[in-house]
């Protein structure tokens, strides 16, 4: 295949990757941004097999067979609330792959670059390997913390800060020593110098960083797995590579601030980590004083039938009961009797951005009933019955009554301002954050004790 028709198809898998972003911005868009996605992949896959590639088809082959199977079999295994922990371990492959081009490129000496473009070429390679092994075992740590294998509480080692700064000018250091070094046919030693120090960063990084902000972290390593990709575009002269790393990286820097928006932080100050220290083991305030009022399924239906505007808030046990498809049937039911029924959603709900939204659509809730926290946080007052299904931290009061709460300042969905909440969980447990909730407590709320596929089932029956 020749230069240029290899040229175009990187130029037409760019339009796609593009257009497959735009159209992932929107629920509505998203199926068709998804094609958009498997379309420029497609072609970037095929145009690279037949354009770059020369030898060794075998190996290629074997591996592309190999790594389809095992994503295949992924794919179809993996549960909707196992996905933010293969996202993370997916992550970690970017990584890897960058810090494995990175030393394949650096043990193949290109006798074309002299002068100023090895220094360049160094520098390239010096930053993909530093990048893709920071991000690789960061992500590591992120699939631990996120499939509860590691505790989701901040490591904090004394003098944390000085840490990360000792380990920022050694790889500054090595850079400096693997640049001079290359130039006279050395180098290996401070590449795996800096290799180590920057999986020792990652580790320390995530490990830092405390269970309230993991949403930050997970979109974070999404954009530095697009930078060690685009890093490594540089690295092999490959343009396609350098676009789609951009647009990941950038993509993924957007999401971290809005993740930091969505939950008051400042970036560096939870890069710094420490958040979500402790677990404030009762709830405090005057609602600590009072006891949780369960409520049986048919009241719930009860009360349901006698509300004029109901709010369902959706969570993360949500998704572990799979409860999505009853919930669309009970908002169904409800606005069949004139009953207007709102979602809100939370930004950071669930265990990955966007996670309430796809299970809404899956279980074919309209996208116009779906809000995000700022468009109905005011109306709460006017709600006759809000029902947490499965949320406890993005409905936690705490944040915005207890000031030394690990969750303090966070914006969340103020339910209780409403009639009456009802909270569907199976026990008194805290959420991800590990933070009491005072919400349990108040006078207006109502605990719906188990399983809330289960309950909602029963509530469902009950409203016939
Ligand atoms: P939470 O983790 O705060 O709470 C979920 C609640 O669901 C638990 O209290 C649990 O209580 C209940 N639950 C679990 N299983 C079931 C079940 N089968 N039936 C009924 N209830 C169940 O979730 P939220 O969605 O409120 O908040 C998200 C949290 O996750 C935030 O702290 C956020 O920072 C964090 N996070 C978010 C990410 C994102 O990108 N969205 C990524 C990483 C972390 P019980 O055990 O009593 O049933």
């Amino acid at each position: 295949m020749s230069q240029g028709f290899v040229t175009v198809s990187f130029i037409g898998a760019s339009i796609m990757f593009i257009l497959a972003l735009s159209g992932l911005s929107k629920p509505e868009t998203s199926r068709r941004g998804n094609i958009y996605g498997v379309l420029g992949m497609l072609l970037a896959l095929t145009a690279a097999i037949l354009g770059l590639v020369s030898a060794n088809y075998f190996i290629l082959f074997g591996g592309i067979i190999i790594g389809g199977i095992v994503g295949l079999v992924l794919a179809k295994k993996v549960e909707m609330t196992q996905m933010p922990e293969l996202v993370a371990i997916l992550h970690s492959l970017v990584g890897l792959a960058a810090v494995l081009v990175g030393f394949a490129n650096f043990l193949d000496h290109n006798p074309s670059f002299v002068g100023i473009d090895k220094t360049i070429h160094d520098i390239e390679t010096y930053l993909g390997v530093l990048i893709g092994a920071l991000t690789f075992s960061g992500s590591v740590i992120a699939f631990g913390k996120l499939s509860a294998k590691i505790s989701g509480k901040p490591l904090l080692l004394p003098a944390r800060h000085f840490l990360n700064l000792m380990l920022l000018l050694g790889a500054i250091f090595f850079g400096v020593l693997f640049v001079n070094q290359s130039a006279v046919g050395g180098g290996m030693v401070p590449l795996v110098c800096m290799t180590i120090i920057s999986l020792a960063f990652g580790v320390h990084m995530v490990m830092a960083i405390g269970g309230a902000d993991m949403p930050v972290v997970i979109s974070m390593l999404n954009s530095y797995s697009g930078w060690a990709a685009a890093a490594t575009g540089f690295m092999l002269n490959n343009d396609l590579l350098i676009v789609v790393g951009a647009l990941v990286g950038s993509s993924g820097a957007i999401l971290s601030y809005i993740m930091c928006r969505a939950m008051n932080r400042n970036f560096i100050s939870v890069i710094a980590g420490g958040f979500g220290t402790e677990s404030t083991a009762q709830p405090q305030g005057e609602d600590s004083e009072g006891e949780v009022i369960a409520i049986t399924a048919a009241e719930v239906a009860e009360l349901l039938r006698e509300a004029k505007e109901v709010m369902i808030i959706p969570g993360y046990g949500m998704a572990v009961a799979h409860a999505q498809h009853t919930v669309y049937e009970i908002t169904r039911k409800l606005r069949e009797k004139n009953i207007n029924v709102r979602f809100g959603i939370h930004p950071v709900a669930g265990r990955m951005p966007g996670h309430m939204n796809v299970l809404l659509a899956e279980a074919k809730v309209p996208y116009d009933i779906v809000f995000e926290r700022d468009e109905i946080n005011e109306d709460f007052p006017e709600v006759d019955v809000s029902m947490v299904i499965g949320a406890n931290d993005i409905v936690n009061p705490a944040a915005k009554e207890v000031p030394d709460s690990p969750i303090a300042g966070m914006p969340v969905l103020e339910c209780w301002k409403g009639r009456s909440t009802i909270v569907l969980k199976r026990s008194m447990a805290t959420g991800y954050a590990g933070v009491a909730n005072p919400l349990f407590y108040k006078d207006n709320s109502r605990m719906l004790f188990g399983d809330a596929r289960e309950s909602l089932d029963n509530v469902l029956k009950n409203l016939d």
